[in-house]
């Protein structure tokens, strides 16, 4: 920029820039495959950039000629599908095949963005006179800037890690389409000429060598582990902005006094609200099927898959309520493997974790569809059985005894629900017989004394609830 005018400053303008492909090109040819092509394709677009920086050289210092459309046009309108390629791989790749989140919001946003680039550039050009290839070409430029900045939303909304050489790499994407607008809007597009419009080109140069030249450049590719980006408060405050570019744009032409563009922002608008709609039923699905989850995860015990204390005490409330209004019996057994910790110490507690899981599983095939094993805690269970009387259930806690892998032995204290205590009080009474059957002796069942009762009559079923 410090340089006089002349045809050595305009070379070294190229020079830069073909130190930036240089180094690009030649970290693909470093890299693992992989992440190879996407640095081979962003070299081999912005050679094209290059390329036609080159030709204009010629054209204004050595042939000085001014033409337009040339095919430096060609040239420079190739490096947009080519680099916007290369964004969608490295998209493609950073971003979870589930993450339909990040994919609506790069929609939302390019859908947003579109609408200036159209209002702008692209309507007021429609229909001027001239050649059609010189109505296309000018129409190319920011029909290519959009193709190029979806790209870098795509890569932006993805949650991979932001490293220095992504960082630059984005930064070189915004120099392009900032300096394409510019260039645009500022002066009209013929003559290479270096001037201030040209800084952010020569800006990207060095950002796209330095980010091929960044230890990090290798690494454009790490996925996330995370299967979706939270909605973060920068996120929404970005797709909110860009939301409201439709009516935005909207009020602005009318206060301006401009024609307003009614069809335009009407389709936008439309699109952008259906997108929004999608984009939060994603994220209702998402967070309905966390809670499904996290209830599942809260209800059960994972090293056996029976349901927990939590369950036991939701459904042994439940069962009070039909066996007090249906007149059934209610039994309840607390079981407690035989020398359990002996066995661990024997054979490794991971042996004593498949023991348990597998007495669960044995236990569980025996039972019938009303009864309900929990895991109480360690390597205690509970087993409710609505409509068996104490014979019943200890006729089924001896089928029990036969199936416990390992020759292993329980002993189990059993006792049948008086229609007025607590969930906690048989509880208590069933813990008693429990240790009665362990103090003589292990691997039996004892049936507990019957409660002492006060003669109070049988409490509501809907106060025996436990918490
Ligand atoms: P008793 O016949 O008197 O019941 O003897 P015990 O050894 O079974 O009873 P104790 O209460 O002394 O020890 C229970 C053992 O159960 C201690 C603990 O290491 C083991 N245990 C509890 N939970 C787990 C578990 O999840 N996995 C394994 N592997 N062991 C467990
Ligand atoms: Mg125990
Ligand atoms: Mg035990």
């Amino acid at each position: 920029m410090l340089l006089p005018y002349g045809m050595s400053r305009d070379v070294v303008y190229v020079l830069i820039g073909l130190s930036g492909v240089t180094v690009m090109l030649m970290s693909a040819a470093r890299f693992r495959s992989s992440i190879s092509l996407p640095w081979a394709l962003m070299g081999t677009g912005v050679l094209m950039a290059v390329l036609g920086d080159s030709l204009w050289v010629y054209y204004e210092h050595i042939a000085e000629v001014n033409p337009f459309p040339s095919p430096a046009d060609g040239l420079y309108l190739l490096e947009y599908p080519i680099v916007a390629t290369a964004l969608h791989i490295l998209a493609r790749h950073r971003r979870s095949p589930a993450d339909r989140e990040s994919r609506l919001d790069s929609a939302i946003l390019v859908v947003g963005l579109a609408l200036p680039y159209w209002v702008l550039l692209i309507d007021p050009q429609l229909g001027s006179p001239g050649p059609v290839l010189t109505q296309a070409i000018l129409l190319g430029y920011p029909v290519a800037d959009i193709l190029l900045l979806a790209g870098l939303v795509r890569l932006v909304t993805t949650a991979g890690p932001r490293t220095p050489s992504f960082r630059m790499i984005t930064m070189a994407l915004v120099c392009v389409l900032a300096g394409d607008v510019a260039f645009v809007l500022v002066e009209d597009p013929q003559g290479f000429s270096v001037s201030l419009g040209v800084v952010p080109f020569l800006t990207a140069y060095l950002l796209w060598g330095a980010a091929a030249l960044h230890p990090s450049a290798a690494d454009l590719l790490r996925p996330t582990p995370e299967a979706a980006p939270s909605l973060t408060t920068r996120r929404l405050l970005v797709l909110t902005a860009v939301v409201l570019l439709a009516p935005g744009t909207l009020i602005v032409q009318l206060v301006a006094g401009v024609e307003p563009s009614t069809w335009a922002v009407a389709i936008t608008s439309a699109i952008l609200f259906v997108l929004v709609v999608v984009r939060m039923a994603a994220m209702l699905r998402r967070m309905q099927e966390q809670a499904r989850r996290l209830d599942e995860i809260a209800r059960t015990d994972t090293l056996t898959g029976l349901p927990n204390r939590r369950t036991l005490d939701a459904q042994l409330a439940r069962e009070y309520d039909r066996a007090a209004r249906g007149g059934t019996p209610l039994t309840l057994a607390l079981l407690d493997l035989d020398r359990f910790k002996r066995f661990n110490d024997t054979y490794g507690h991971q042996a004593g974790d498949e023991l348990l899981a597998g007495a669960a599983t044995a236990w569980s095939l025996v039972l019938s569809s009303g009864d309900m094993l929990a895991r109480y805690g360690g390597e205690e269970f509970v087993l409710l059985m609505p409509g068996r009387d104490l014979d019943g259930a200890e006729h089924l806690l001896s089928a029990l005894r036969l199936v416990t892998p390992e020759k292993q032995t329980f002993s189990a204290g059993l006792a049948r629900w008086d229609g007025r205590e607590s969930p906690l009080e048989l509880l208590r009474r069933t813990d008693k017989a429990l240790y009665a059957a362990k103090e003589a002796g292990r691997d039996r069942v004892v049936r507990a004394d019957p409660p002492v009762t006060s003669g109070a009559p049988p409490l509501e079923p809907t106060s025996l609830t436990s918490t």
